[in-house]
């Protein structure tokens, strides 16, 4: 029998099951624990109460006393589609989309998918960090779209992991033609924004958390349209039809892979649950016990198998597990486990392990651990190296511009430690923000940087202890000029037609009216000028081209994008 262990991430609702414990055919011991999530059946669950929404229509009233009306409904929302996800990090990576709104009407649930990835009655969409760690360092909550924020509240319990009465720290933007932007959950004393205060996309309004109703650290975005507060879903899909409200939509993610992951030679047993964090070590000693490790790991399908292979120092294999069924019969979101082991040799060759683990045949980490005689409380290595690049490549001055790293979700530390970052950014070489965050990525407000500025943002990781390698990277800002949006997004499709290709250029979240201009491998001759429609979309085609790569730009926009006829 096996007891519950692993915090709970995003929102998620677990459910406690019992595993069997895996009797190996060989001397070692070993067995593995943790939660899952149960495809939910159980009560309705909005992040946001009923008692809260409540309040929140109390404080619009006093809003809108204040200051006057919210804004007014216009039938096109063209102008309103959302450039990015509003939280500092990568979606799928160090951040976990894991619950969306629940499209069916009725006392069922369904995402805008047709999955059950959500709760009956979720109104908006859940976005998790991967420990309260991250959530003590920082993980900054951005506004989506320019507006202004009409409601906020701040001061609540932040390390929240169950209990509807909780309230909330939040903050609401009415971010134009009657739509109101709702982002829940926020950190105690992070919010830094006022009512009344206009905001632009890409400013920092607070920090992810689990205040009010919430399992774990995680951004609620929730939208509603005036003048009846209807719930509007972002995400375009087989049970939401319709245009996406995404200027660029994030395609559902369903492969299998880890989150997080760390070892420990502490007995996750008798360790402490939510919402504490659980060990971490790159050292084990030989006179340790048990050797754990434990994971967050993505997407198991049913009927999944498990496999553990030790290797030596000197890369022979000191145990393979071969391919084992986990027994579950049920598709698991996102959820956490560990496995422990007695491997004899783990306790006499010291030296640099490997501990690989396979899902379903797949690698998903090939981890090191260095065994040692006696553990040295001194021993820490600095975090693994980090590589960036701008979001969007080439930002104009109508982006709010994000710097985004790249970095191993298992291997940022090979000590497993929480890897924090500091994100300094200049404008023409002056500081102009300069935060330490958890999260995979950070921005800047639109508008910050004028066009023909150089923007530059350097990030230097730490575990708290050692600083690791510094990165930096700069770009001249674009002028976006006044055919853009801003919130353009470019995408171009190659197809074979009568031996030669048919390149298919197509913008999204342009200006309404605006004339753009695609331009095909920096060749002025091929210059394609396109109205933009009512909808923000504008095609442009290619006739005749060769395989091979090619570029395709928007000039107005300082867009461009590559892709591969074949
Ligand atoms: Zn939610």
């Amino acid at each position: 029998m096996i007891v519950l262990h692993l915090p709970l991430r995003g929102g998620l609702i677990a459910a406690l099951i019992a595993l069997t414990v895996n009797s190996a055919a060989t001397a070692q011991d070993s067995a593995f624990g943790g939660f899952v999530r149960q495809p939910l059946d159980g009560p309705a669950h909005n992040c946001i109460t009923p008692r809260e929404h409540d309040h929140v229509r109390d404080l619009l009233a006093a809003y809108e006393a204040a200051h006057g009306p919210l804004s007014a409904p216009e039938p096109s929302s063209s102008s309103l589609l959302y450039p990015f996800w509003p939280q500092a990090g990568y979606v799928y990576g160090d951040l976990f989309s894991g619950l969306f709104v629940d499209q069916d009407p009725s006392s069922g649930f369904r995402d805008y998918s047709c999955r059950d990835f959500t709760y009956n009655t979720h109104a908006g969409i859940d976005c998790g960090l991967r420990s309260f760690a991250e959530q003590m360092i920082g993980v900054p909550v951005f506004a989506v779209l320019e507006g202004t924020v009409v409601a906020t509240q701040d001061g609540f319990d932040d390390m929240n992991v169950s209990g509807k009465n909780n309230d909330a720290n939040f903050v609401i933007i009415d971010h134009g033609k009657g739509r109101l932007g709702y982002y829940w959950h926020l950190k105690k004393n992070s919010v830094i924004v006022t009512p009344g205060q206009p905001v632009v996309a890409g400013q920092q309004i607070g920090l992810t958390a689990s205040s009010g109703y919430s399992f774990g650290p995680h951004l609620h975005f929730e939208s509603r349209d005036l003048p009846d507060y209807t719930v509007f879903d972002p995400f375009a899909g087989d049970c939401r039809p319709g245009d996406s409200g995404w200027a660029d939509q994030e395609p559902l993610n369903l492969d299998t892979y880890f989150v997080d992951f760390a070892f420990t030679y502490e007995d996750l047993f008798q360790h402490d649950p939510l919402p504490y964090e659980q060990p971490r070590t790159g050292q084990i000693a030989t006179s340790d016990g048990f050797i754990y490790f434990w994971m967050i790991f993505a997407n198991l399908p049913p009927g999944s198998t498990w496999r553990n292979v030790f290797i030596r120092p000197d890369g022979t294999t000191a145990y393979d597990s071969g391919d084992v069924e986990f027994g579950w019969n049920y598709f698991i979101r996102q959820s956490g486990l560990f496995f422990y082991w007695w491997i004899p040799d783990m306790h006499t060759i010291t030296g640099r392990w490997r501990v690989q683990v396979y899902f379903n045949g797949a690698l998903m980490t090939d981890a090191p651990i260095e065994v040692v005689v006696e553990r040295d409380p001194q021993f820490n290595r600095p975090p693994e190296p980090i590589s960036l690049r701008f979001d969007p490549p080439a930002p104009t001055d109508a982006d709010a511009i994000f710097c985004r790293l790249d970095t191993d979700l298992v291997l940022d530390d090979l000590d497993y430690d929480v890897v924090r970052y500091e994100y300094t950014w200049r404008i023409d070489g002056n500081e102009v923000r300069r935060v330490t965050s958890a999260g995979h990525a950070d921005a800047i407000p639109r508008g910050l940087a004028p066009a023909g500025s150089v923007v530059e943002c350097l990030v230097t990781p730490s575990d708290g202890r050692t600083t690791g390698t510094s990165a930096t990277i700069s770009a001249v800002v674009g002028d976006a000029g006044s055919n853009c949006s801003g919130e353009e997004k470019l995408k171009a499709r190659c197809r074979e037609k009568r031996g030669a290709y048919l390149l298919k250029a197509k913008i999204s979240g342009g200006a309404p009216g605006a004339t753009l201009t695609f331009r095909l491998d920096e060749r002025p001759e091929t210059d394609n000028a396109q109205n933009v429609n009512n909808r923000g979309k504008a095609v442009a085609k290619f006739n005749g081209l060769t395989a091979g790569e090619h570029a395709v730009e928007v000039l107005e926009c300082g867009l461009r994008k590559n892709v591969t006829c074949e």
